[in-house]
């Protein structure tokens, strides 16, 4: 974490989990968990459904509501889809795309992405763009390259002023919802190269603007570790941010 240039920010990624219904009660227990000022922003983000219920709750923990996904469309004939403008009026502050199980179910492209990415920008909505190499790309040591890759395709067109207002999470496949953390290590190495492809494309005062997040498995016991690397400005949490004790404890972690 680097907090004199940048902000921390710990987000969770409901998926689909948890009801509406569900949402006081857990409020509730968190707010009674986490530190009542805190020196980083906490997001959760939830499906659309649930965003009104998260912005009405979250206000007891000073949690901003975030979506999971949006149309790349501003508006029109989309059956199903949910337009960035229509989260931003129900008061989604932030918005995850690119993750890899959009990618993999849905047949998500990095063009997609960065389409997604500028709807979001244009509604003053913070994307959270997700990149991560498989297994497979580690083994065979392309991780930089195909990371690289996915940055500079999902930021095409993003100007360095709408830059300040993008967040990367790198979240490498094989570490999501396996219990497979990447260490603290492999998680900085590759959280310094986003940094360097933002700073070759933007510069060095914006590149050291960004926030990157890294997202894998990230728990209460690896919270602490992770975010005291240079490069690691806080993290996208899955499945401990269904347990307000354990997100709570990660947001300590990013307190300290
Ligand atoms: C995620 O889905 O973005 C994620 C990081 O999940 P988990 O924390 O469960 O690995």
């Amino acid at each position: 974490m680097n907090r004199k240039y940048r902000k921390t920010v710990i987000a969770g990624n409901w998926k689909m989990n948890m009801l509406a219904s569900e949402i006081k009660p857990f409020m509730e227990k968190l707010a009674a968990a986490m530190p009542d000022k805190k020196a980083c922003d906490v997001v959760l983000c939830v499906p659309g459904i649930m965003i009104p219920a998260m912005v009405r709750e979250g206000k007891k923990c000073k949690l901003h509501a975030g979506a999971e996904d949006c149309s790349q469309f501003e508006k029109g004939a989309y059956t199903g889809e949910i337009s960035a403008a229509q989260l931003a009026d129900i008061g989604a502050r932030y918005c995850i795309t690119g993750h890899s199980e959009r990618r993999q179910y849905h047949g998500e492209t990095d063009m997609l992405i960065n389409a997604k990415a500028k709807v979001l920008l244009k509604e003053g909505i913070t994307p959270i763009i997700c990149v991560g190499e498989s297994l497979e790309q580690r083994e065979m040591d392309l991780t930089m390259e195909y990371i690289s890759y996915q940055v500079k395709a999902a930021l095409s067109g993003i100007t360095a002023s709408q830059m300040r207002h993008v967040i990367i999470a790198y979240e490498p496949i094989w570490a999501i919802g396996t219990g497979k953390t990447a260490t603290a290590q492999q998680a900085e190495e590759v959280c310094c190269e986003i940094r360097a492809v933002i700073r070759g494309i933007y510069g060095a005062r914006t590149a050291r603007a960004v926030s990157i997040l890294y997202g894998g498995s990230m728990n209460a016991g690896n919270a602490k570790e992770l975010l005291a690397q240079p490069d690691i400005d806080g993290g996208l949490i899955g499945g401990a941010s269904l347990k307000p004790a354990d997100f709570a404890a990660i947001v300590k972690a990013a307190d300290q």
